[in-house]
């Protein structure tokens, strides 16, 4: 008995994978796979300056237009990994819940499953079905090597963090830590004093991103989640302009993240980023692109993109396809296990 025991302490052992879930909150598919929309970046309606966004993101291929709204995933990034959800090429990726707005599809994407039944709303309820982020950090392996950072001051609700255990830093709330660094302090500070346009239900996502980067350099966590909003609320916003340079900024946020991973020996050619959104928005008519939501025809079409140690190096899917979020937490698990 001992030694069998023993044995399986040693093939545990050996997986000494990491993954890294980021999720950019309501990010269409379409400006994702063909950057900049036509349509919307003249809009005056929806753009301060549109001579200014138009040089800054407009190319008249849209392989040139994503490669500049997002140039490390498109340029770095599809080398290393797998790009899902481009349904000109046949890939679609969609949500299965019926819901088509954010708690379901956090949900989804986390357990693994849809639930109709109980999630039904953004309301601060919380979370009866179990993550996955709990399900590793009940694991001896995973126990406090789990945390999430997010925007949204939902976050706390979907991952249960009371029952969970799980570190979640959500919402305008400092990243307590016994053993704050002095950039940490720091962002403590930009974060208090920085007013949010989206009142206080969601901080910028700035400090979001670097409170997981600063505590990865310092705790090294074995699963982390990152949950970036500003898309979304610009979307809905009708900002047209800071929707663009937020899904820029995130592209940015992710070399610099998958930059660190590569250089820091805990984490290097042993890490997983896997991307993907809770929802997309609507196209037609042309202001739906604001909206989500079941009655928003085509806010179930989402995408996911794997990166990094084990992704599929295959670059964009152009074959017919047809995947779902409810695969997010399994692949998670099927790395980690
Ligand atoms: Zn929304």
């Amino acid at each position: 008995m001992a030694f069998a025991k023993s044995k399986t302490v040693q093939a545990q052992s050996k997986n000494d994978q990491k993954v890294i879930l980021m999720t950019l909150d309501g990010y269409r598919w379409q400006e994702l796979f063909t950057g900049a929309d036509a349509q919307l970046i003249t809009n005056e309606k929806y753009v301060e300056d549109t001579t200014a966004l138009k040089q800054q993101f407009w190319k008249e291929s849209a392989q040139e237009r994503r490669e500049t709204l997002m140039p490390f995933i498109w340029t770095e990034g599809i080398g290393v990994g797998e790009i899902h959800g481009n349904r000109e090429k046949g890939s679609k990726f969609n949500l299965t819940n019926g819901m088509w707005f954010s708690y379901p599809g956090y949900n989804e994407i986390l357990t693994g499953k849809a639930d109709d039944k109980n999630i039904t709303s953004n309301d601060k309820i919380y979370n009866p079905n179990t993550t996955i982020l709990e399900k590793l950090n009940q694991m001896p392996r995973y126990k406090d090597k789990v945390v999430a950072f997010a925007s949204w001051d939902v976050f706390p609700y979907i991952i249960n963090d009371k029952r969970s255990g799980v570190h979640v830093n959500a919402g305008y709330v400092d990243n307590q830590q016994s053993k704050a660094s002095y950039s940490e302090k720091l962002i403590n500070r930009m974060e208090e004093k920085t007013p949010s346009p989206f009142g206080n239900s969601a901080r910028l996502d700035v400090f979001t991103d670097y409170y997981a980067l600063e505590y990865m350099k310092q705790q090294h966590p074995d699963m982390v989640y990152i949950a970036n909003d500003e898309t979304d609320d610009f979307a809905h916003q009708g900002k047209y302009d800071k929707y663009l340079n937020a899904a820029h900024d995130a592209d940015a946020f992710l070399k610099e993240l998958w930059y660190f991973v590569q250089s820091d020996p805990y984490y290097k050619d042993k890490t997983t980023i896997i991307l993907t959104t809770d929802h997309g928005r609507g196209t037609q008519p042309l202001d739906t692109w604001r909206s989500h939501g079941n009655n928003i025809q085509g806010a179930d079409q989402t995408w996911m993109i794997v990166l990094g140690a084990q992704a599929k190096k295959m670059g964009e899917a152009t074959q017919e396809e047809q995947l779902h979020t409810t695969s997010v937490a399994e692949r998670i698990m099927s790395i980690l296990k």
